[in-house]
C-alpha cells in the first residue's frame, strides 16, 4: 500500500508565491488557515480541492489548519451535517489543529463588534424593506443612494440593535448596516447587511438568538478571531475582499488576515453545489448522499475511490485565477492508479452463461492459481480457483456469427481461460427463446502455462467455475448527467443509465466475506458494499472501468 503523504505538491503557483512573500517580509512567521464549511449538506470533491489547498498548505509550511464550522443560518444546518464534515475530513486524510471551531462560538464576540461599529457611527439600523432596499442599492452602473435611516444617532441605533436582540421585532423589521459607501463602484460596498432578525433555533445556540450575522460580517471577523493569516476561498468572493478588509480594519482585532481567492473546480458531467446536491436527493432521482453517483466524498467512499486517489486529483488539478471545468476522466485516472497498485485481483462473471468442457471428466478438479497483485513488485502473493468442466463466462465472449476482429469465443476457436487451459469451441445449445444457454469446447490438456503449438487462439476470457460461484447484485455506473458543463446548467439533463443493475452475477468465492476493493479481470474496479439488495444479495459497485470511457 501506498504510504499517506498528505502535504501539498510542491507545484508552485498564486497562493504558494502569496504565503511565501508573506513569510519572507516576516509579515506572518506562522502560517494559520482554515477550512470553514457551512453545516447544511454534505461534503463534495470541490469542498476536496479547498480541503487540500488549506490542510496541504498549511503542513507543508509548517502551519496550523483550523476546521470552523460556519454555521450563522439556522436553516438548514444541523449536528448530522457537522458529524459527517468532520468524518470525511477524517477519510480524506487530514486532522485540523485544536478542537473544532464554530462561528456560533464567536456570536456573543461578533454582536460585540457590532456594537462598537454602531457607537464608532459605521453601522446603522435600517427600516427599508428588501425590494426597497433593491431600489436604493442602484445598479453596476447607477450609484445607489444613502438609506432614509443612514443618519439616525449611534444612541439609536444601539437601542434598536439591541431591541432587535431582545426578540422584540418581527423578521425583516429592521436590519443592522454597515455604514461605508452607497456610491462605491463595488456593489458589495453599498452598506451591505450585518445582521438580520431571524427568529428560528440554531442547532447549537437554541433560541439563545434571534439575529444572526451575514457572511461577509461574520467570516472576515471569525478569521481575525482564530488568528488565520491566509484564507482561501472561492472566487466568487473576489468582490467581497474590499468589505472583508474593510471589517477587519474597522474592528479592533489583534490579527489581519489575508484573503486569496481561487477558482472553484467544475467537475464535467455533475453538479457541485449543495443546493444542487440536496434537490437530487429530494426528489429521488439518486438514493441519497452516499449514492456512488453522486460527487459528494460520502458517495466516493461508498463507491469505493481511494483517498489518496482523491488527493492526488486535487493536486493534479493545481489552483488557478479563472473558472473552468476538469474532465472527469482525470479523477478516474488517479482512481484506476492507485486500485492498479492496491486492488486484488479476482475473477467475476457479470452476464453468466454455461461453457462446459466436454472432455474434462466431470468428477475432477484441479487447483489453478495466479498473483494477486501483478503490479507490486514487492508480493508474491497467489489465488487460487478451481477449475472443472462446467463453468460459467460472459455471454458477451461469445459470438455465433462472429463480426471482423472479434477476439473471443466461436464455434470453430481457441481461446485461452485466464489462468487455465485453452479450450475450442465445438457447439452450443440456445433456449426456447432462441438466447445461447451453453457453450460446448473441448480443451487442450497440454496448454496450461504454455503457448500452444499448431493453433491460433483469439484472445483470453475470464471465467469461473459452476459449482464455486455464487451470485452477487452487481451496480455499473456511468455518469450522473449527460452534459459536460451540467455544474453550469440550471437544469442539466440526468443520464438515465447512470446506474444499470446486473442481480445474478456469478462471483469467486473469495468474494463472499470479501470487503474494500478488487480488480475483477476484464472488468474493472469494484467495491464491496456494506449493505445488501433487496434480493438480500451482497452488492458490489463498480468503482471505475479498466479503460477510460471513450467521449
Ligand atoms: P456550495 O455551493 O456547494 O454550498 P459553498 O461554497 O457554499 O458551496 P461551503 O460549505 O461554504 O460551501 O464551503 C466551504 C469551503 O469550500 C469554502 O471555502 C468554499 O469556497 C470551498 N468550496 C466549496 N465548493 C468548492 C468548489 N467547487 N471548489 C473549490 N472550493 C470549494
Ligand atoms: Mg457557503
Amino acid at each position: 500500500m501506498s504510504k499517506r503523504n498528505t502535504n501539498c505538491s510542491i507545484k508552485s503557483h498564486f497562493i504558494r508565491t502569496a504565503i511565501e512573500e508573506d513569510k519572507a517580509t516576516g509579515l506572518t512567521p506562522h502560517i494559520v488557515m482554515r477550512f470553514p464549511p457551512e453545516p447544511n449538506g454534505y461534503l463534495h470533491i470541490g469542498h476536496a480541492k479547498s480541503i487540500c489547498l488549506n490542510f496541504g498548505l498549511s503542513k507543508n509550511y509548517g502551519g496550523k489548519c483550523y476546521l470552523r464550522l460556519d454555521d450563522t443560518n439556522p436553516t438548514g444546518e444541523n449536528i448530522t451535517y457537522v458529524e459527517a464534515i468532520k468524518a470525511n475530513i477524517k477519510w480524506l486524510g487530514f486532522e485540523w489543529d485544536n478542537e473544532p471551531r464554530y462561528t456560533s462560538d464567536y456570536f456573543g464576540k461578533l454582536y460585540a463588534f457590532a456594537e462598537q461599529l454602531i457607537e464608532k457611527g459605521l453601522a446603522f439600523v435600517c427600516e427599508l424593506t428588501p425590494a426597497q432596499m433593491r431600489d436604493y442599492r442602484g445598479s453596476l452602473t447607477a450609484a445607489g443612494s444613502n438609506s432614509p435611516w443612514r443618519d439616525r444617532s449611534s444612541a439609536e441605533n444601539l437601542t434598536l440593535f439591541r431591541e432587535m436582540k431582545s426578540g422584540q421585532h418581527a423578521e425583516g423589521r429592521y436590519v443592522l448596516r454597515a455604514k461605508i459607501d452607497m456610491a462605491s463602484p463595488n456593489m458589495n460596498m453599498r452598506d451591505p447587511v450585518m445582521y438580520r432578525i431571524l427568529h428560528q433555533n440554531h442547532y447549537r445556540t437554541g433560541d439563545e438568538w434571534c439575529i444572526y450575522p451575514t457572511y461577509d460580517f461574520s467570516h472576515s471577523l471569525c478569521d481575525a478571531l482564530d488568528g488565520v493569516t491566509h484564507s482561501l476561498c472561492s472566487l466568487e468572493f473576489e468582490d467581497h475582499r474590499p468589505l472583508y478588509d474593510w471589517f477587519v480594519q474597522h474592528v479592533h482585532t489583534a490579527h489581519n488576515p489575508r484573503q486569496i481567492e481561487f477558482a472553484r473546480l467544475h467537475l464535467s458531467h455533475t453538479v457541485l453545489s449543495k443546493r444542487k446536491l440536496k434537490k437530487l436527493v429530494a426528489s429521488g432521482k439518486v438514493c441519497d448522499w452516499s449514492d456512488p453517483r453522486m460527487p459528494t466524498l460520502e458517495g466516493m467512499k461508498r463507491r469505493g475511490y481511494p483517498p489518496v486517489a482523491i488527493r492526488r486529483f486535487c493536486d493534479a488539478i493545481g489552483v488557478a485565477k479563472t473558472d473552468s471545468i476538469v474532465d472527469l476522466a482525470l479523477l478516474e485516472h488517479e482512481v484506476r492508479s492507485e486500485l492498479n497498485k492496491s486492488a486484488p485481483r479476482v475473477m467475476a462473471v457479470l452476464d453468466p452463461i454455461r461453457l462446459v468442457i466436454t472432455n474434462y471428466p466431470p468428477e475432477q478438479e484441479e487447483e489453478l492459481s495466479m498473483p494477486k497483485y501483478p503490479n507490486e513488485c514487492n508480493s508474491n502473493e497467489r489465488r487460487s480457483f478451481t477449475f472443472t468442466h462446467d463453468l460459467y463466462i460472459e455471454r458477451s465472449d461469445f459470438h455465433r456469427d462472429p463480426p471482423a476482429k472479434y477476439k473471443r469465443l466461436a464455434v470453430g476457436r481457441w481461446v485461452r481461460l485466464r489462468g487455465g487451459y485453452t479450450v475450442h469451441c465445438d457447439d452450443y445449445t440456445t433456449d426456447d427463446d432462441g438466447r445461447v444457454r451453453e457453450v460446448h469446447c473441448h480443451y487442450d490438456p497440454h496448454s496450461l502455462g504454455v503457448k500452444p503449438d499448431g493453433y491460433k487462439v483469439h484472445g483470453v476470457i475470464h471465467w469461473v467455475a459452476k459449482h464455486t460461484a455464487w451470485s452477487a447484485e452487481v451496480r455499473l455506473y456511468e455518469p450522473l448527467f449527460l452534459e459536460e458543463d451540467a455544474d453550469f446548467l440550471s437544469e442539466p439533463t440526468l443520464n438515465p443509465h447512470s446506474m444499470r443493475i446486473l442481480s445474478d452475477c456469478q462471483l469467486d468465492p473469495s468474494l463472499k466475506e470479501a470487503q474494500g476493493s478488487f480488480q475483477f479481470e476484464r472488468l474493472g474496479y469494484f467495491c464491496a458494499d456494506s449493505g445488501l439488495s433487496s434480493g438480500g444479495k451482497k452488492i458490489f459497485h463498480r468503482i471505475v472501468a479498466l479503460q477510460a470511457r471513450t467521449k
